[in-house]
């Protein structure tokens, strides 16, 4: 058999962005580094992928032994089809040079059904997509198809017990949506093998669709060129593209008198004339709220898309670790204290309980974007109601102090538009700083938890102090935020 031209994965990119394809096929080297975070997601995937296959039960596997072996495959699962198999795993399909492997693909009643996993809690347009080029290829290989259907995660579905993997799916029916996209499907094939038979680069420009409905693997390729800081897309509020379209790339370049909505005005107001907005009144009236003691609080989060521990769902936040800086009076010294899961155990009962302990019965907690704590409480609430009462009280007494930022009664012109910590500490707190820590950011913190059970014990007593020194300074630099407000 033949190698294919396109396989699923192609198509798709062909989809998003013709440029995205042919820089994949003739220029793989100016590919983006590879991303752990993204890793992460598509290892995420495969697991669902896995563990869905247990809704059938008993299949044939037809994955191919490497990515060069896929022709094998399609061999492998014409064989186990005539060999009279009713459920396949990764059943390979080649029709006019284009390739696609399919999840699962079961015969019943003599019928056959053709079932694709994705890791997500809903059915996107793209999975309509890129589903019509798996019937397309099925169906005019030869295997007529009954029906198509996306698995997808059910996020009301709550662990207790065993997985119940009934539960934990959902399965729609595509297939009237499928049908209607076989003719652009055609289409499309015809145009991407032309364009790659030319061998000519497409001249298709920046836009929209380098991050929609995937983040393009080729962006520092592209995107080399635009200036990379005080961009129009570091205006907020979204009128970026619109500015790129008038012709402009950098904020110097918009000229006074060009309309943009107040938010946006104001960030670019600001960026020109070098000011900063200070609005004495309202951040006096705002800190009056605050009552001693002060408890600074934050929380670490990971969302499994499998649930993990007994009374969670599919992408539910649980927190796994805080930190606290306790202020009790004006006078007092500054207290820390900190709590981190073991890694393996459901960490959220002794969390609470430690939380419960040290937040005390008054006082304000005070947030940065203080309505995700919020949340994450209100979900504890929700699955340890015997807590209901002292969580719902720790729930009353949070300030948010993202909201003089936020609410632009203090803003600098190197926020660059934005009310994140990580934006508004540089400025205010300069020798206060992220950079020299191994964990930077949450969704760091997140991976580096959710790997731990699997890291050595060494590795583990390495990473566990660098999850503690991130936590810590996020609720230090809110500490040192709050005392710049109150000099002022
Ligand atoms: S970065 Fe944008 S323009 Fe470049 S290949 Fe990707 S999608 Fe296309």
């Amino acid at each position: 058999m033949t190698k294919h031209i396109l396989s699923k994965s192609t198509f798709m990119y062909g989809c998003q962005c013709p440029k995205r394809l042919y820089l994949h096929k003739f220029k793989p080297e100016l590919c983006n580094p590879e991303d752990e975070g993204q890793q992460a997601i598509f290892a995420a995937g495969t697991n669902v992928g896995l563990i869905a296959r247990d809704l059938f039960p008993g299949g044939e596997d037809a994955s191919p032994t490497d990515t060069y072996s896929y022709q094998k495959s399609v061999e492998k699962t014409k064989q186990l089809i005539e060999g009279g198999a009713t459920v396949i795993y990764e059943a390979a399909f080649q029709f006019d040079a284009v390739l696609c492997a399919l999840d699962i693909l079961v015969k019943k009643k003599n019928r056959w059904y053709a079932y694709e996993v994705k890791g997500s809690t809903s059915v996107k347009p793209q999975y309509i997509q890129d589903a019509s080029l798996q019937y397309y290829v099925i169906t005019n290989s030869g295997l007529k198809l009954e029906d198509i259907s996306i698995v997808y995660l059910n996020n009301e579905y709550e662990r207790v017990g065993d997985l119940d993997i009934v539960q934990l799916f959902n399965i729609d029916s595509i297939h009237d949506q499928v049908l209607e996209q076989q003719s652009f499907v055609q289409e499309k094939i015809a145009e991407l093998k032309s364009m790659l038979n030319k061998k000519k680069e497409p001249t298709t420009d920046i836009g929209p669709h380098c991050s929609d409905p995937y983040d393009c693997n080729f962006s520092e390729h592209c995107w080399q060129d635009f200036p990379r800081e005080n961009n129009i897309f570091s205006l907020a509020y979204g009128p970026g593209w619109k500015l790129y379209n008038d012709g402009f790339k950098h904020l110097d370049e918009i000229p006074e008198d060009y309309s943009l909505s107040s938010r946006p005005a104001l960030q670019l107001k600001h960026y020109r004339n070098g000011e900063t907005l200070i609005n004495k009144v309202a951040i006096r009236e705002f800190l009056g709220e605050f009552q001693y003691p002060l408890y600074f609080f934050d929380f670490e989060t990971i969302m499994p898309s499998v649930p993990e521990f007994d009374h969670s769902r599919p992408y539910q936040q649980l927190p796994f670790q805080f930190s606290l800086h306790i202020k009790r009076s004006e006078d007092a010294e500054l207290e820390h204290f900190a709590f981190l899961g073991d890694g393996i155990n459901d960490p959220r009962e002794t969390l609470i309980n430690e939380m419960i302990k040290l937040l005390g019965k008054k006082g304000s907690i005070v947030g940065w974007n203080a309505s995700f704590e919020k949340t994450c409480i209100n979900g504890l609430i929700a699955n340890y109601p015997k807590y209901k009462k002292q969580l719902e009280s720790i729930n009353e007494r949070w300030v948010d102090l993202m909201k003089p930022f936020q609410s632009r009664w203090y803003y600098h012109p190197n926020f660059a538009g934005s009310a994140s910590i990580k934006n508004v500490l540089p400025v205010m707190v300069p020798e206060l700083s992220y950079q020299d820590l191994d964990i930077q950011e949450g969704g760091t913190a997140s991976l580096v938890y959710s790997q731990l059970k699997s890291q050595t014990l060494e590795v583990q007593a390495v990473e566990r102090k660098q999850l503690l020194e991130y936590c810590k300074l996020d609720t230090l630099a809110m500490v040192r935020i709050w005392e710049e407000l109150n000099d002022l």
